[in-house]
């Protein structure tokens, strides 16, 4: 059965709400204004269906969808493209969300780049290459727009080397002051920081934005969705994601949702779920959070996966915690699924707290974690869960074997589900 009602949140973006400016009962179509930016740093809303508004608090905006005709919207009205893409209401479609006009205003003319991070470095998660293969004209145009409003001469499109399709398919369609960087399978190469220091070298601290190294860093997809805003007027109501794990389809890769689509039906086109699941995750294995079938997507979902039944061992655990993985909450949530009791909680040496968020010194490149290791032992671990990365990872499971600790990664639950690879020992290739 087709779904009815769609959700759509007035604050899917980093900064202030959207405003309501729609009531219960009004009609409304699709790319109509729903939620004005609020003050200072925020974003417009539109619905993302044509039909009636049943619903509006302060949080959220339910719509009974009342068209089935796909693909029309009312368009945006303003000239410039700076404007078009405020107007949009486009954010970090990465899964970051911060406004995409504020990132843009900026001048990168003396020798800067833009950088577009296509590394969809979490496991399982695929949309990103699938609109490369499906849009890469739109892609280019894209980034023309993109080097225009900046000033850059630089346009440079990271993907990892291992996607040679995806790679031929770009250097088809490059044009001139555009090129490709090729980046190593490892997790977390899509971080800002790590892929400005893979294309040019510098290593920014964890306090520096990409700027300090002369670079704007923009997500493929949000990337799309501005060709979308300045050439087809469209507003920023469809998203890409990918649906995998425990579905009976497999990983399925689906192009522009409506926003505000439920998790259930997008469960359904994946041919539903299988009949033993332990968690649905909402993102990707590294950084989603759980979530229920009747959550709605967002501007920023990028998948929705369907773990596997949590493996039991109640002894006692350890948590070693990663900037760029699962935190600490996260983790915690996992191993009261397992059933067992957390005697000691470390952070990777790398990682800091800047603004309120765990951000890694050096994204990707191990530290060492025998320390840490050892740590959680003298405290009464017996077992480990961890959230870290593809290197560290590495290093744990060079020492944890021999303290004869069985260690479990935060990813196990989504990759056994989708038959991939788990995140231990590092093998050629990578997760
Ligand atoms: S070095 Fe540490 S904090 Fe950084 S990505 Fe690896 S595990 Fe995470």
């Amino acid at each position: 059965m087709e779904q009815e009602i769609y959700r759509i949140y007035f604050k899917q973006h980093i900064g202030n709400p959207a405003l309501s400016c729609v009531l219960a009962g009004e009609k409304v179509c699709a790319g109509q204004l729903i939620g004005r930016a609020g003050e200072g740093l925020s974003l417009n809303v539109h619905s993302s269906v044509t039909g009636e508004v049943i619903q509006v608090t302060e949080g959220f905006a339910d719509i009974r969808k009342c068209s089935s005709k796909e693909g029309d919207y009312l368009p945006l009205t303003e000239n410039s493209p700076l404007e078009l893409i405020k107007e949009a209401g486009i954010c970090g479609m990465g899964g970051a969300g911060f406004p995409a006009y504020a990132k843009l205003d900026t001048d990168l003319s003396q020798g800067g780049m833009v950088i577009i991070n296509a590394a969809e470095c979490e496991p399982i998660l695929n949309h990103n290459l699938k609109r490369i293969a499906a849009s890469p004209k739109e892609i280019v145009e894209g980034l023309l727009i993109v080097q225009k409003i900046t000033g850059a001469a630089k346009g440079i499109i990271a993907l990892k080397e291992k996607h040679s399709n995806e790679v031929k398919i770009l250097k088809e369609h490059l044009k001139e002051n555009m090129e490709l960087a090729l980046l190593p399978d490892i997790y977390p190469m899509g971080e800002e920081r790590a892929i400005v220091r893979e294309v040019t070298g510098k290593l920014l601290d964890a306090n520096s934005l990409p700027l300090a190294a002369g670079a704007v860093v923009i997500n493929l997809e949000t990337l799309y969705r501005i060709y979308e805003a300045v050439i087809l007027k469209k507003p920023a109501i469809t998203k890409d994601l990918t649906v995998g794990g425990a579905v009976e389809k497999g990983i399925t890769v689906l192009l522009d949702v409506p926003v505000g689509t439920q998790v259930e039906s997008l469960l359904q086109e994946a041919g539903g779920l299988k009949p033993d699941v332990g968690e649905l995750i909402l993102g990707g294995p590294f950084t989603g959070k759980r979530t229920i079938k009747e959550e709605y997507i967002s501007k920023t979902t990028g998948g929705i996966i369907a773990a596997m039944p949590f493996l039991q061992d109640k002894r006692n655990m350890g948590l070693l915690v990663c900037a760029c993985g699962a935190g600490e909450e996260r983790l915690r949530q996992i191993a009261a699924s397992m059933g067992a009791k957390v005697v000691g909680v470390e952070f990777c040496k790398q990682a800091h707290e800047v603004k309120g968020n765990l951000k890694c010194d050096n994204p990707g490149k191990c530290p060492g974690q025998s320390a840490k290791v050892l740590k959680l032992r003298s405290q009464g671990a017996e077992t480990l869960l961890i959230s870290n990365c593809t290197d560290c990872s590495n290093t744990v499971m060079s020492i944890a074997p021999g303290l004869k600790m069985p260690v479990y990664h935060c990813t196990d639950g989504a990759l056994r589900a989708a038959g991939l690879r788990l995140v231990r020992k590092v093998r050629l290739g990578g997760v």
